[in-house]
């Protein structure tokens, strides 16, 4: 028995990167997965590399009416909605006096915005079916990071929504946690390497990994074995917690 057999889950930003490891492991433990991404063919391609019936969907989680609508017809799919992952992402990093109004807004309304949308739209079938686990991806960003107000701001406020979501859901059986990852080879970190002027990525994480304790950096399934923890049953009894998955203490 996988440890989220029979489960349904809607993982966005899912088809590359860290959403991607997330819906991998889930559907290997079980679960039927909704792969969202921004990029409908991608997220298709991610899926159908999956077992069991999960399956690829084009999804802008700062777009209100498609989040309501790709939630729906994931509840319907698989007749209940049981995990959400709030994985989409972006950066737009720049230092505070260069950062431009659409930057600010453009990185709020897809980790802000969109994690909102997607949990209110989740709720209503968790709170149904008396159960349910969020997963917000937050980041040790959060703790605050030179070029990124947009960025550490949106990414400390889903630490707050996170606690938000426990305190108000837990009566419905429905559990919220964060997993704050610290560097993590992705795109995303291939895209910051290329903006500081690294031509070669492997020696940007060489030294992101010496201030790392473990020494090494992360890597995708790294932050899908944490989100996994508190997407199964026996997590139950834990809500409202972040959890950084950075290869040494944070906050
Ligand atoms: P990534 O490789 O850039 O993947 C992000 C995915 O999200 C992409 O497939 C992207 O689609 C999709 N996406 C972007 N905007 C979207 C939107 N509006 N609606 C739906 N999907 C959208 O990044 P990653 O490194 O895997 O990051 C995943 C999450 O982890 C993000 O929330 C990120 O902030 C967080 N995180 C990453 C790190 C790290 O070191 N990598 C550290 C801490 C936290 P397109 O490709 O079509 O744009």
């Amino acid at each position: 028995m996988g440890r989220l057999e029979g489960r349904a889950a809607l993982v966005t930003g899912a088809a590359r990167g860290i959403g991607a490891a997330i819906a991998r492991r889930f559907a290997g433990e079980g679960a039927r997965v909704c792969v969202a991404d921004l990029d409908g063919d991608a997220a298709a391609g991610t899926a159908s590399g999956l077992p069991g019936e999960s399956y690829g969907v084009s999804l802008d989680v700062s777009d209100r009416e498609s989040v309501d609508r790709v939630v729906e017809e994931a509840a319907e799919r698989h007749g209940s909605l049981d995990v959400l992952v709030n994985n989409a992402g972006v950066t737009h990093d720049n230092l505070l006096f260069r950062m431009t109004d659409e930057e600010w807004a453009s990185v709020m309304d897809v980790h802000l915005a969109g994690a909102f949308y997607c949990c209110r739209a989740a709720q209503r079938y968790m709170v149904d079916g008396g159960y349910g686990r969020i997963v917000n991806i937050s980041s040790t960003s959060a703790l605050g990071n030179r070029g990124q107000a947009n960025y550490s701001t949106a990414k400390a406020g889903l630490q707050g929504f996170t606690k938000t979501l426990a305190a108000e859901l837990g009566r419905f059986g429905i559990t919220a946690n964060a997993v704050a990852p610290g560097f993590i080879e992705t795109e995303m970190t291939r895209t910051t390497a290329a903006r500081l002027g690294y031509e070669d990525f492997e020696e940007f994480a060489a030294l992101r990994a010496k201030e790392i304790p473990v020494g090494r950096g992360g890597r995708p399934e790294d932050v899908a074995a944490a989100a996994l923890f508190f997407a199964s049953e026996e997590a139950s009894f834990i809500s409202g917690q972040v959890l950084y998955a950075a290869g040494g203490p944070k906050a």
